[in-house]
């Protein structure tokens, strides 16, 4: 996908911004560069899939792999003791680029965010 800024991180071609979290043969982790707070990172697939739905389940498990990895460094470094694991999929749900991407957001209790995502 040309136009896709993500496609365009992941070939390098524009840096992530704010660091990188992980990478791996299939998927790429960075760290947001609007965060809702410290720690915010994102999971992409390397390919370019719009959304979950596009994705197939036979990456699932790396996915999944790649969620529990960043996490518990975000734990691990006091970025926060939980965290809302979340994917927007299409613009109703407030998908803002179109390629894949979950996003990991560190909490702490009293961090004023809502308690709950949704
Ligand atoms: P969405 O609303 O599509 O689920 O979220 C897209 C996220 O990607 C937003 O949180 C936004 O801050 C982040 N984002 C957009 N462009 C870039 C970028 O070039 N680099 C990084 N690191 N994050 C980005
Ligand atoms: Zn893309």
């Amino acid at each position: 996908m040309e136009d896709c800024i993500f496609c365009k991180i992941v070939k390098g071609e524009i840096p992530p911004g704010l660091g990188e979290v992980y990478n791996d043969k299939n998927f790429l982790g960075f760290l947001d560069i609007k965060p809702l707070v410290k720690g915010h990172a994102l999971i992409i697939p390397k390919k370019h899939f719009k959304t979950m739905l596009d994705m197939p389940s036979s990456l699932g498990v790396e996915l999944l792999d790649a969620i529990k990895d960043v996490t518990l460094d975000l734990i691990k470094e006091n970025k926060g003791e939980a965290v809302n694991i979340h994917v927007n999929n299409g613009e109703s749900a407030g998908q803002v680029v179109h390629h894949l991407h979950v996003h990991i957001v560190p909490r702490k209790k009293g961090d004023g965010l809502m308690d709950k995502m949704v």
